[in-house]
Order: structure tokens, then sequence, then C-alpha cells
């Protein structure tokens, strides 16, 4: 549940011990668990189509944006709450200044609580997310502790493209599908979705970048292997 005094998901994780906490505010950092100033409204359209286009030979992505939004169970229907939409990505590091930065997944982890959503509904959270999660800097373990603390909630995980040159990052997938998200590649189905939800794109139709199809379905290849392989 996410009451007070429960368990802390978000950019650190885990407890902040008292002597800690006055440091941070030392620091003028936020509080765990506040908005990342990073959020924005709507997205400008060339950072949507830079960081979301799905051909992996593209380089210089080294951010990770995480559009969300929320629907609640009502009736057997599934109601989308426009309250609960939105965009972020991660924060970098910049120990000078005091941040630590937050990975887009923690970042979104950190803001949930403060939507107060009532345990006694059902809720279905839907992320198109331009990188999987890692699994090196403990997103999907966080991912996974949030689910299963938090039964009401389900999560379905649209990825652009999926790291999956290095084992760590498979496990991640596979961590998240055992923890009972729905983890799909988008499509030019979700890729559109994006662009007339999340992207400021004054009245432009989403135009399709070359080979997006191709990508779409080779990752979705990659996917389903690494979903079938258990890492034996
Ligand atoms: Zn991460």
């Amino acid at each position: 549940m996410w009451g007070a005094g429960e368990r802390r998901v978000g950019c650190k994780g885990g407890s902040v011990g008292r002597e800690e906490e006055a440091e941070q505010s030392r620091r003028a950092l936020p509080p765990l668990g506040f908005p990342p100033a990073v959020r924005r409204h709507l997205m400008d359209p060339d950072t949507f189509t830079f960081n979301f286009n799905n051909d992996l030979s593209v380089r210089g992505r080294h951010q990770t944006y995480l559009c969300y939004e929320v629907e609640r169970l009502d009736n057997g229907t599934w109601v989308p709450m426009d309250e609960r939409r939105g965009f972020l990505h991660n924060k970098a590091k910049n120990v000078l200044r005091g941040d630590y930065g937050c990975h887009a997944e923690l970042c979104f982890l950190g803001e949930v609580p403060s939507w107060q959503l009532d345990p006694a509904q059902t809720y279905r959270v839907t992320w198109f997310i331009s990188w999987s999660p890692c699994l090196r800097r403990g997103c999907a373990e966080q991912v996974r502790a949030f689910l299963q603390e938090n039964t009401h909630v389900r999560l379905h995980i649209f990825a652009a493209r999926i790291y999956d040159f290095d084992f760590l990052y498979q496990e991640a997938l596979r961590t998240l599908r055992d923890a009972g998200a729905q983890v799909s590649i988008m499509t030019y189905e979700e890729f559109k979705h994006c662009w007339d939800t999340f992207v400021d794109h004054q009245g432009r139709p989403f135009q399709r970048w070359d080979g997006l199809d191709e990508h779409s379905q080779d990752l979705s290849g990659r996917l389903r292997a690494i979903l079938q392989n258990q890492g034996n």
C-alpha cells in the first residue's frame, strides 16, 4: 500500500535515516516521492522522434523517456484518468549539485504515492518507454517490489527498444514478466498513440520513420526469445 510510513519506493530506494534526511534538506534536495523537475506537459516533437526511434543503430540516446497513463477499472471497463497522464525522463547524476540522479522508472515510482490511489480499486498503468528497464541500478527489482506491494495495480510496459546485449538487461525483462508486468514492444499503433497523446505536434499527424515496422518486428522476436529463455 502507499500509506504513510510504508516502504518508500523512490529514486534512492530503501529507508532514509534522520541524519541523512537532514543532510538532504541542507542540500535543498526535494524529498523522495516528489515529482521530478524534468516533467513537462507535452513533449517536443523532435525529442520524441529522436528518443523513441526504434532503430538500434542510431547512437547518442543516453536518456530514457517514459510516457505513462493510468486507467481505473469501473464495472468491467477501463476508464482513463486524464490527470494521471504524463511523461518524464531519467535525471542525470550531478554529484556536485548533490543530485544523485534517478532512472525514469524510479522517478515514476516516486511520483505514485502522491496520487493516493484507492487500494480498494483496480488500476492499470501503461508505460511507453524508450529503453527497456535495467537491472544494474535496481530498476526492475524496485518495480517488482512495487507490484508485489500494490496488488491493485497492473503494469503494462511497451518498450521502443530493448537492451538485449547484456545478460543483466535480459534478466531485468524476465524479472518484470515474473512480477506480473506485461512486457511488449511498441508497434506503429503505440508510437502513433504516444505522438497523439504526449507530443506537442501542433496538429501534425504522426509520420512513421524508415524501418519502424521492421525494427518493431525484429525487437518483438528478440523479446520473445529472451522471455522464453529462463537464463539457466
Ligand atoms: Zn534503470
